[in-house]
């Protein structure tokens, strides 16, 4: 900021960060609004990349931080080629620059619109955001069917943030999103995955799933999980995405990493198990249902929000897995324990197992497994007696198959 004051252009901190600082809270990162346009921002800074192109922004580096410097946005009547609404009223494009009074008007929330200035450590306020911020209040500024109709994602980002700021969403906001939600509809799958990640990666996956469910809007992000949880799995709700919420949330406030695949997996182990059954009752082999059902759940939620490839096949690993914790014998766990995704794979058992779709026992048996010696792992996996007539069987079928082959 100052750099760009130097330069003669004015610079605001702006956005999340004001809002995470008057809350006492370390922001997630800074937002900075100027009247430099994004060229003039490249000019003034060597490390500098300009992004996007619905919202062209400059990203300002330094060193492993990443400062978005955005220019003030102009006043919404000015309609020219810098700004196209589709004919819902989407906003397809939104480049044409103004002044921060201008500005001001074209953020989502109150809260979201505190410009904090450097010269006189003020904060600038043209929407009433301090008093709602002050009174824990989620507010759009200006009507909220049409800011939610310029671009449906900030009603995901109204509940993500009456979430992680413990704010209430303001009535007619409330009220707005309950018959907008359909219009979430229309946006590409990958920003909604974008978006889910900032959901439920932040720390406050829970109750932003509830919040979502409440208003209608997790139906459209995970059609398929919500219908599974509608039914019960043996007269017992289905717990087990519940569970990994909790859990990728206590990590989080532990300072630990979660991963999306793993939550992801998670999110749509009903619907896959689920389908596995049906493909099962009509007849289908049990492993082969399973690799359909897994193909048949992630081609479906692409649609709804896209998935990286790296993520979906690592979705694949972690169901894939589960029924190899069933063979505790002989040399296979040992090679499962040097599997790549063995650690995920293992978490998502002991998941299973405290939702009561997994043994406890079985959960047991591989957490001591994993940190036996070698010795100790070998007398877990030595076949018990009875097995050893299985092992003469199968030998028996080899020779069979050797001499087959000789033929
Ligand atoms: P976070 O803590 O998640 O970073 P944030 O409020 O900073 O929250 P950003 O996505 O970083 O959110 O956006 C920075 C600011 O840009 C917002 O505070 C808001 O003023 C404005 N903004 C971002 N996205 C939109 C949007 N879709 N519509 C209107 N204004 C937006
Ligand atoms: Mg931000």
């Amino acid at each position: 900021m100052y750099r760009l004051q130097k330069e003669g252009f004015e610079a605001y901190l702006v956005g999340g960060c004001v809002r995470d600082l008057l809350l006492g809270r370390e922001p997630k990162d800074f937002d900075v609004a100027t009247n430099a346009d994004p060229e003039q921002v490249r000019k003034v800074f060597r490390n500098c990349r300009l992004i996007g192109r619905r919202f062209r922004l400059a990203h300002v580096h330094f060193g492993r931080e990443v400062i978005e410097v955005a220019t003030f946005r102009g006043a919404a009547e000015q309609q020219n080629d810098m700004q196209v609404l589709n004919k819902d009223g989407r906003l397809l494009r939104d480049n044409v620059y103004g002044t921060i009074e201008e500005d001001v008007w074209r953020r989502d929330f109150t809260v979201n619109a505190l410009y904090y200035n450097i010269k006189n450590f003020s904060v600038v306020d043209y929407v009433g955001g301090m008093d709602d911020h002050k009174a824990g209040t989620l507010r759009l500024i200006g009507d909220p069917e049409t800011r939610f109709r310029e671009d449906p994602v900030r009603m995901l980002r109204a509940v993500r943030f009456a979430v992680k700021l413990g704010f209430k969403l303001h009535g007619d906001c409330a009220q707005s999103i309950h018959t907008s939600a359909e219009l979430l509809y229309s946006i590409p799958p990958a920003r909604l995955y974008d978006e889910v990640l900032k959901l439920f990666l932040s720390g406050y996956a829970l109750q932003t799933f509830e919040a979502l469910r409440h208003y209608g809007l997790f139906q459209i992000l995970f059609p398929d999980t919500e219908k599974s949880l509608a039914t019960e799995d043996n007269g017992f709700p289905r717990l087990l995405l519940i569970k990994a919420l909790e859990n990728s949330d206590n990590r989080i406030a532990e300072g630990k990493t979660v991963t999306a695949y793993f939550l992801l997996s998670a999110f749509l182990w009903e619907p896959y198990q689920l389908r596995a059954k049906e493909l099962m009752s009509k007849g289908q082999a049990e492993y082969v249902a399973y690799q359909e059902a897994a193909n048949d759940v992630l081609a479906r939620q692409v649609k709804s929000t896209a998935l990286p490839r790296h993520i979906s096949l690592a979705i694949r690993e972690v169901w894939g897995l589960q029924p190899k914790f069933n063979y505790c014998f002989g040399p296979r766990p040992g090679r499962l324990l040097t599997h790549p995704r063995f650690r995920a794979a293992f978490d998502f058992l002991l998941l299973r197992a405290d939702t009561g779709g997994a043994e406890a026992e079985l959960a047991n048996w591989w957490t001591r497994f994993q940190f036996a010696d070698e010795a100790e792992q070998l007398k877990m996996t030595k076949p018990p007696r009875k097995r050893a007539n299985a092992k003469s069987g199968r030998k028996r079928t080899y020779r069979k198959k050797s001499t087959d082959k000789d033929a």
